[in-house]
């Protein structure tokens, strides 16, 4: 896997794709995923969710509903 799709398989799943740049990193979506996919990027003052484990979403779209920011969405 070459370092673009590294980076992208943070921020996608084969259901959803989260765009941080609203991230206020309440971690309520990572706290409603059945399935911890969601992890956090903590880094020199960025704080903002990541896929950690996309294998393993079932697209139930749960971290959609509950991100008060708008920030997970449905893949088209
Ligand atoms: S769609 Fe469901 S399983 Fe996939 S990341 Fe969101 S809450 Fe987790
Ligand atoms: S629920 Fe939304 S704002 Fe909160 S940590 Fe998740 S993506 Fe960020």
């Amino acid at each position: 896997m070459g370092i673009i799709d590294r980076i992208r398989a943070r921020m996608r799943t084969k259901f959803i794709n989260i765009n941080p740049h609203n991230c206020v990193a309440c971690w309520k979506c990572m706290e409603a995923c059945p399935k911890n996919v969601l992890g956090k990027i903590e880094f020199l003052g960025h704080r903002h969710v990541r896929i950690s484990n996309g294998a393993a979403c079932i697209g139930c779209k749960k971290c959609v509903r509950t991100c008060p920011e708008g920030c997970i969405r449905a893949n088209e």
